[in-house]
């Protein structure tokens, strides 16, 4: 099986003045092609600084990551920028990096279709919901042909109904896409309903606490929640982050 991470006994400490904070103590595992990821931990155990270090963008104490493949981020925040319209901010990061080509701008229109939002292609993000707005932003990661997408809680700046109904839409591109995926969410459920794999971390320093392979009939997040062994699967996490 294609690895698309592997991270190899990483760990991560800051030295400040006169003291050193370790925030991640050995922590080792793979995504593998296809897979979804989910990692759960109590909030400053370092789950960003973990995606920060797949980056590079946090080099780490020790250890190494290992990758195959583009990798595209994804916030909890949308970062659109509100004075383009929707069509226009599909094309920031891919501006950074090279001049616009005419087969970039038709991959933006076909995704805005494939995805049902092309009637919004002209919009600016004021004019749209929450939901929407991190439709497009995932969107324009796609638009680098990512092969690994890196998620640091992307829906907990909306509503819960909102969420469920984004998740299922996110969970749905990263399958038709055929993308790799680490998500990073404190939101049990989320995790239960989106991964193939969790990982749950301790508190400060994170290290690996445990990790469930969540064998749930290959459906849709929305119809995971409803199957028996869903409950099961939050009883035993939510013992392990207590
Ligand atoms: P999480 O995403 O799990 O909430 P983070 O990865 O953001 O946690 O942060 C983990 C810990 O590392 C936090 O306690 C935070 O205060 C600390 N931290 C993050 N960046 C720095 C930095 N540049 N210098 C010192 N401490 C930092
Ligand atoms: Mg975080």
């Amino acid at each position: 099986m294609l690895k698309r991470l592997e991270l190899k006994n990483i760990s991560k400490s800051y030295f400040l003045n006169d003291s050193v904070l370790n925030v991640i103590d050995d922590i080792s595992f793979d995504l593998e092609d296809g897979e979804i990821i989910a990692v759960v931990g109590p909030s400053g155990t370092g789950k960003s600084t973990i995606l920060n270090i797949i980056t590079g963008i946090i080099k780490p104490t020790n250890g190494e990551v290992v990758k195959n493949g583009c990798i595209g981020y994804m916030f909890q925040h949308d970062l659109l920028f509100d004075w383009r319209n929707v069509y226009s901010n599909l094309f920031v990061g891919l501006e950074i990096n090279k001049k616009i080509t005419k087969e970039d701008e038709e991959k933006a229109l076909k995704l805005l279709e494939k995805y049902d939002l092309i009637d919004f292609k002209n919009s600016y993000p004021k004019e749209l919901s929450g939901g929407m707005r991190q439709r497009i932003a995932l969107i324009r990661t796609l638009m680098i042909n990512p092969n690994i997408l890196l998620l640091d809680e992307p829906f907990s700046a909306l509503d819960s109904q909102t969420r469920i109904k984004i998740s299922n839409d996110v969970y749905k591109t990263i399958k038709q896409e055929k993308l790799s995926a680490i998500l990073v969410t404190h939101d049990i459920n989320e995790a239960i309903s989106m991964a193939d794999k969790i990982i749950v971390l301790t508190k400060r320093p994170a290290k690996i606490l445990k990790v469930y392979d969540i064998d749930l009939e290959n459906v849709t997040p929305l119809e995971k929640r409803s199957n028996l062994k869903f409950n099961k699967y939050f009883e035993m996490i939510w013992d392990d982050l207590s």
